[in-house]
């Protein structure tokens, strides 16, 4: 994708509309969060959360997406060792899981893109380490989405905390703009160089989205031709919200 010159600077109302779309799916995650339990399928997750949005006159978004083949769900259900893009299913959550969920809405013609890990029950001091990077990680770019600063500050940011854990970001899979499309530009590595990119205007919305591996900076995508995982085998996790760039604050568009 030519990501730069599919830059969509939103108006005020078109933000208002983004908003919406994001509390929407900010409840269908919500409600998934709920429901993750010892015994759970995540097909029974991806159910909930098609519930939700519908209940609420939207879409999701990621529902016949085209790829290998159209998306067949709501959301990517990853469980452990998977990154993104997992297929829920039949697959059973078990205790000390670690279960990523992305979703994504689309309501009024307007995209909203969310995605959080969580561990189930008991889970290792590893897992909770993690977690917790990945958490503050989105938290420390969400801050640099900041008008005159660049992409490559917040890039950089997220890169800078991951890796002073020992952990690893991936290069192949980023955050990216989000509107009327699922994916517009800019494109928003989870790794860069401070001072480099395209500048941040206010207006632009973006799906910030840190990946974080505890192995490797490398992943695998399964023979469903959807699923990443890390190539080790190790452990990842995965946090993301839609964030629109404004005169002051970032303006988070995927909260409760
Ligand atoms: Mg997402
Ligand atoms: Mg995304």
């Amino acid at each position: 994708m030519a990501w730069e010159r599919n830059v969509v600077i939103k108006n005020q109302a078109e933000l208002e509309i983004m908003r919406a779309a994001g509390r929407i799916n900010a409840l269908a995650l919500q409600a998934v969060r709920e429901a993750i339990a010892p015994g759970v399928t995540t097909g029974e997750l991806d159910k909930i959360a098609e519930t939700v949005i519908r209940d609420h006159g939207a879409i999701p978004a990621f529902l016949g997406y085209p790829g290998p083949t159209p998306y067949p769900a709501t959301i990517n259900s990853c469980v452990n060792e998977e990154m993104v893009h997992a297929i829920p299913g039949k697959r059973v959550i078990q205790e000390g899981d670690l279960v990523s969920i992305d979703c994504g809405t689309v309501y009024q013609g307007f995209v909203a893109d969310s995605a959080f890990s969580v561990g189930v029950g008991e889970v290792s001091q590893q897992v909770r380490t993690l977690l917790e990077v990945t958490s503050k990680a989105l938290e420390i770019g969400i801050s640099k989405l900041r008008a005159g600063n660049r992409v490559g500050d917040v890039s950089a940011a997220i890169q800078k905390h991951v890796e002073s854990f020992g952990f690893h970001v991936p290069r192949e899979y980023t955050g990216h703009g989000v509107g009327r499309k699922m994916h517009e530009g800019p494109q928003v590595p989870n790794w860069g160089l401070p001072g480099r990119g395209m500048v941040l205007r206010p207006g632009m919305t973006i799906a910030l989205e840190p990946m974080v591996l505890i192995g490797t900076p490398y992943t695998r995508v399964q023979a469903d031709q959807w699923a990443v995982s890390s190539a080790d085998g190790s452990l990842t996790a995965h946090t993301e919200h839609s964030v629109a760039v404004t005169d002051g604050e970032p303006w988070i568009l995927t909260a409760v």
